[in-house]
């Protein structure tokens, strides 16, 4: 585990993702041509101008790779977080591409369909049981919403959820202090959390037309573990985001309230870009402060570090300019 950890160390890694074509669509041709190990080709339809273009990632994941496939290349990572490692693994990609569904799963959930979320911290327990002669470990979660920039609590049952601040996480250890830190112990506690913190976003979403689609969620789960022998005691925690929705919204429709989300989403995803490609060019200036993702995040990116972002992408062919600036986005991130 050791020689791993120290591999993925300060590595930004990129796997891109592809969804299948869903049931009830007419399945027209793909753009999504050859995939191999680490390298995707995409073929844009001659209605959008025909041609060719490759891409490199960490990992390609094929539109039939199962969520175990996808979990298990993730799965060091999320480990590393016991040895007192912080992780962050995003989820990007315009909506309907598939992001819910590798983090949480599909809406109706059975036990292959369970997405990372889950599965890492089903993980973490059984792993935590197996040191349980050398470490004593507590893992509690906090599940918060980032919408129009502004931080709210998803694990609360009161109601409209007041705002919350971000606070540099290196003295006090919780960078949104006043969200709710709920201890679990067993993955069925995980999954009572988890559909209180998807009630509190469906019920802003009826009220403001797909807010999920609009805001960034983020999971968070932090790890302390006692060493028996020594007494000392490591922390790490895991950020686990599902992003808003990438798609750049028509200039014509967006007005009002829509064209505010459209303008946070745009400035989020493009600040948590900069600091990511500033991590990877080992840049002395890493901007932060350009928002309240990034701000979130801040402890738990770059330094000892580790980022891992699935990018994904819809097959169909009327998503290709979509497909095209995700993979252009990724390819950016994952540049050092
Ligand atoms: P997003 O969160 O990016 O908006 P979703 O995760 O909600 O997208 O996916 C859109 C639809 O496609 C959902 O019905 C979801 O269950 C389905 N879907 C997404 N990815 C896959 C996949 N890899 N395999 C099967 N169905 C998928
Ligand atoms: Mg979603």
């Amino acid at each position: 585990l050791y020689n791993q950890v120290q591999d993925l160390k300060g590595n930004i890694r990129v796997y891109c993702r592809v969804r299948p074509f869903l049931p009830r669509q007419s399945s027209s041709m793909s753009t999504v041509g050859h995939i191999d190990d680490g390298n995707i080709m995409i073929i844009t339809p001659s209605k959008y101008g025909k041609g060719h273009k490759s891409f490199s990632f960490n990992k390609v994941f094929g539109p039939f790779a199962t969520q175990e496939e996808v979990f298990s290349d993730t799965q060091p990572l999320i480990r590393s977080v016991l040895d007192g490692y912080n992780v962050c693994i995003f989820a990007y990609g315009q909506t309907g591409a598939g992001k819910t569904y590798t983090m949480s799963g599909p809406k109706e959930l059975t036990e292959e369909s369970f997405g990372v979320n889950y599965r890492a911290l089903n993980d973490l327990f059984h792993i935590s049981k197996q040191r349980k002669e050398t470490f004593c470990y507590e893992i509690a979660v906090q599940m918060i919403e980032i919408y129009n920039e502004q931080v709210r609590d998803l694990l609360t049952n009161d109601g409209p959820q007041k705002r919350l601040d971000i606070h540099n996480s290196s003295q006090k250890g919780l960078a949104v202090p006043n969200a709710n830190l709920v201890p679990v112990t067993s993955t069925t506690e995980v999954i009572e959390l988890m559909n209180i913190g998807q009630k509190n976003r469906a019920v802003s979403a009826t009220a403001m037309n797909d807010r999920s689609s609009r805001s960034h969620s983020c999971l968070t789960i932090h790890v302390q573990g006692r060493d028996l022998a020594s007494g000392a005691v490591l922390r790490g925690c895991m950020h686990l985001v599902d992003l808003a929705g990438s798609e750049r919204v028509n200039k014509s429709e967006a007005k009002g309230d829509r064209l505010k989300e459209a303008q946070h989403i745009n400035k989020s995803l493009s600040a948590l870009g900069d600091v990511i490609s500033a991590l990877a060019q080992k840049s002395s200036h890493i901007p932060y402060r350009n928002s309240k993702l990034t701000q979130l995040l801040q402890d738990s990116l770059g330094g000892q570090a580790k980022t891992l972002m699935f990018v994904h992408i819809s097959p169909e062919a009327d998503a290709i300019s979509e497909t095209l600036s995700t993979l252009k986005f990724a390819e950016r991130v994952a540049s050092v």
